[in-house]
């Protein structure tokens, strides 16, 4: 058996500790079965962690979570802790962690599954086999660049924020994205607007830079945001991996996201920078969806997207490619013979709760071996 690697769940409020419960079961199967050999450590992490020490994430977790192989978070947030300080509010647990960690590539894929196919507002013929990766960066952009801030200049007030890269920051970001494609189809769109922003001009030339010296092999194309956010919706299927920066990313991976039809489906990933001595690349994986206050403690949630980002997990943390791609095909084989938790619910349907969802699963997996 393989060396084992230290899983860090952190489940967080609401409905993440339901569907955390659903990877747990997959883990305790495959260990169970020697496919893998993980060895998991749960802590606190928002609302549950300010509960119990009054922050939202302590130091100990964090140092947990940099000694971790990999961290899979469930959500955090709720109306509980909606009069706590900003500070210490369930939400900066989470953007504590990812800024610890470094976590500057954001991955969101959004795959269409065929049993779901209805649930997208667009015609099945625009979605069907869509399965695109959009690389978002994280860690800088207008979000985080300075100067920023509400101001009067000689009598008149201004709201400003300060879009900034640096070459070394798309260069890394570039690099998952060319990386990713290589796996895939091999295809890479750079989305920015060179057309009206210096710094979209900078990041063409450094995502250019990189692909003719060190990705030539990788088809590079270059879209502006906004008719990228056109092209989503108009022919989805022409896109594999799209790599762009944190503001366009945020939308354009919400707007993608969408043509999936669910968000108890969605899964994602945010990576750091390879340690150069251990080789450990920081990893979290968490889902799209929040911690779903309004169905908690039912028993409703759809664990789905909180399997699939374990999926992420297996495929890019321990390059466990066989079991990942078993691990997809057995949510296609569950969603294929009917199975629906509420939120994915249909007529002619049959509707499970949290945890059939994750035996139906396991059941799965057994028959695929
Ligand atoms: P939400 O994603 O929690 O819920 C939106 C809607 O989708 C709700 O009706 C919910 O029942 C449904 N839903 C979400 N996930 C589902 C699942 N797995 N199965 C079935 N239905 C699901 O978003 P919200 O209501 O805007 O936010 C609720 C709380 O979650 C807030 O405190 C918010 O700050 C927090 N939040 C956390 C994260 C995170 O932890 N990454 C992300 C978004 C929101």
């Amino acid at each position: 058996m393989s060396q084992p690697k230290n899983i860090l769940m952190l489940a967080g409020d609401g409905i993440g500790p339901e569907v955390m419960g659903e990877v747990k079961r997959i883990i305790d199967w495959s260990n169970a079965k020697g496919d893998t050999n993980f060895v998991v450590e749960e802590d606190l992490v928002g609302g549950a962690c300010y509960d119990a020490h009054g922050v939202a994430l302590t130091d100990e977790t964090l140092d947990k979570a940099h000694a971790a192989d990999a961290v899979l978070l469930g959500a955090v947030g709720g109306p509980k802790w909606d009069g706590v300080a900003r500070e210490h509010r369930p939400e900066a647990g989470l953007l504590k962690l990812r800024k610890e960690m470094d976590l500057f590539a954001n991955l969101r894929p959004a795959l269409v599954f065929d049993a779901l196919i209805d649930a997208s507002t667009l015609k099945p013929e625009i979605v069907r086999g869509l399965d695109i990766m959009i690389v978002r960066e994280l860690t800088a952009g207008v979000y985080f660049g300075q100067p920023r801030g509400i101001e009067e200049r000689d009598g008149v007030a201004y709201g400003f924020d300060t879009q900034v890269y640096s070459e070394p920051e798309i260069d890394r970001v570039a690099r998952v994205a060319f990386d990713m494609a290589k796996k895939r189809t091999g295809k890479v769109c750079s989305v920015e607007k060179a057309n009206v922003m210096e710094s979209g001009v900078f990041w063409r030339s450094v995502v250019s830079k990189l692909h003719d010296g060190e990705y030539a092999d990788v088809e590079l194309s270059h879209m502006y945001a906004d008719n990228c956010c056109m092209q989503l919706v108009r022919w989805p299927g022409q896109f594999d991996v799209i790599v762009t920066d944190n503001l366009f990313g945020d939308i354009l991976s919400d707007c993608a996201a969408m043509l999936t039809g669910s968000l108890g489906m969605l899964p994602s990933a945010s990576l750091g920078s390879k340690d150069e001595t251990t080789g450990k690349v920081p990893a979290m994986y968490e889902p799209v969806h929040g911690s779903a206050p309004d169905i908690a403690g039912q028993g409703k949630a759809n664990p789905l997207a909180t399997i699939l980002s374990y999926s992420m997990m297996l495929r890019y943390s321990f390059n466990l490619g066989t079991q990942a791609d078993n691990l997809d095909q057995a949510v296609q084989n569950v969603l294929a013979h009917g199975y629906r938790t509420a939120d994915i619910m249909s007529d002619g349907m049959t509707e499970l709760s949290t945890s059939d969802m994750g035996k139906a699963v396991v059941t799965e997996l057994e028959k695929l071996g």
